[in-house]
């Protein structure tokens, strides 16, 4: 990284094209202060991993052979490095896969093809993510920071506040669990293949945009640089941070883009995502719709419905008409019954107010389909996500519960 780049965009990751400046706000106030989780063999670049390696007396070719291990067996114990000098290996293990995330609760429903978990990180932090097993494709929600600064007041996450980012290894190392639960047969179903990956879980993706990105590449390459998951089957969700959304243009890489809205008016979305009073809805839909031209890919929008907030007829008209304003085809509408959080006024919609919302898009020539709430009965649909402290023990890390 050259060193013009200002200290800001080394925290954040953006760079030209976007406003570093505009972050600075968005991340916890003591984030300097607190200590990094270990440095991961994915938290390296290449040229690092080489000079890590001349450190322990070793050829620069010993990390291909660590990357294969990682990404295409998806193994960090030393046993299977069967191509390394035994006497390396254990010291190998320890300098570039210290552990990152350890299950302190494993919940099931949906006989079993719903899996939260719930980790530790290195500093007794804790997040969440989920597995869902579908038919056709399994989708893995994780978590990219600890917390959340944005506020929403209808999160679970948001109440959290910011703890910190996470680091490139731990949002992998979420993947990997999940990518070997599937190979291995340890989800019901029987073997499959882990396809879907979507950053829905805790925090907001933008807001930790060089490690998120990060991770994106390396889940998205093939082995062995990376765990081959397409970045067509890879969806970022925002809360509508612009200088993210117009840095993620720039990459032209084919992610799928969600943005979450939740209301079609300034007014409403003012109260309802604090972040609209520095990024308003055309704003955040003038960079979503260049997403869209840039990437040809169409921009998820999701929209948590609230009974009596945001789910009327003349709400869904507005949504409509702000939607059309850009052209055809380039949205799709993801209304989300609203999962309510402990002690928070807001409150579902009526399944009437729903299909309805859902019908008056759908007669504006834009494509909606409610979004599927699995997972809700153990806390793991999307934005009830809040690490509640659910072991007492943690003399016994692993705990399974099954709800059904
Ligand atoms: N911070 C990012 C991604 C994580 S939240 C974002 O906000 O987009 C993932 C999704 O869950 C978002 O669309 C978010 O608005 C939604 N969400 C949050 N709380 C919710 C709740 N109580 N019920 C339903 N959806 C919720
Ligand atoms: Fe953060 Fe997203 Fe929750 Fe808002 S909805 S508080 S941005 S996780």
């Amino acid at each position: 990284m050259s060193s013009s780049v200002t200290e800001e965009a080394v925290e954040t990751g953006i760079t030209e094209g976007g406003n570093p400046s505009a972050f600075r706000d968005v991340l916890a106030k003591n984030h300097h202060a607190r200590r990094k989780p270990p440095q991961h063999f994915v938290d390296m670049t290449k040229e690092e991993r080489a000079a890590a390696m001349k450190e322990l007396g070793l050829p620069a070719f010993r990390a291909s052979q660590l990357s294969h291990h990682y990404f295409a067996h998806m193994t960090t114990n030393p046993e299977d490095f069967t191509d390394i000098p035994a006497a390396k290996r254990d010291e190998l293990a320890n300098r570039f896969f210290p552990t990152l995330i350890t299950p302190l609760l494993v919940q099931t429903a949906d006989a079993g093809t719903t899996v939260k978990t719930l980790w530790e990180l290195f500093d007794g932090s804790r997040i969440e993510s989920v597995l869902m097993r579908y038919p056709n494709r399994t989708t893995l929600c994780i978590s990219s920071q600890v917390g959340c600064g944005m506020g929403c007041p209808f999160c679970a996450t948001g109440k959290l506040g910011l703890t910190r980012n996470m680091s490139t290894g731990e949002i992998l190392e979420q993947v990997r669990a999940a990518a070997v639960a599937m190979r291995d047969g340890q989800v019901a179903g029987g073997p499959g293949r882990l396809s879907n990956i979507v950053f829905m879980g805790m925090g907001e993706p933008m807001a930790n945009y060089k490690s998120v990105l990060s991770a994106v590449r390396q889940i998205s390459a093939l082995p062995p640089a990376g765990f081959g998951i397409s970045a067509r089957n890879i969806t970022v969700s925002t809360v509508g941070v612009v200088p993210g959304i117009k840095k993620l243009t720039m990459e032209g890489i084919p992610l799928r883009l969600a943005v979450s809205l939740h209301a079609p008016t300034n007014q409403l979305r003012d109260e309802l995502v604090p972040m609209n009073r520095r990024f308003n809805v055309d704003q955040v839909l003038d960079a979503a719709h260049d997403y869209y031209l840039a990437s040809k890919r169409r921009v998820s929008i999701e929209y948590a419905l609230m009974r009596g907030i945001n789910d009327q007829a003349e709400h869904a008209h507005e949504l409509a008409k702000r939607l059309n304003h850009y052209g055809d085809d380039w949205v799709h509408v993801n209304p989300i019954p609203l999962n309510p959080i402990e002690g928070s006024r807001w409150t579902a919609s009526k399944k009437e107010d729903e299909q309805a919302f859902i019908e008056i898009l759908h007669r504006a020539g834009i494509a909606a389909t409610m979004r599927d709430t699995r997972g809700d009965e153990i806390d793991g649909a999307c934005g009830q996500l809040a690490a509640k402290s659910l072991v007492t023990n943690p003399s016994q890390p692993l705990a399974t519960v099954t709800n059904r």
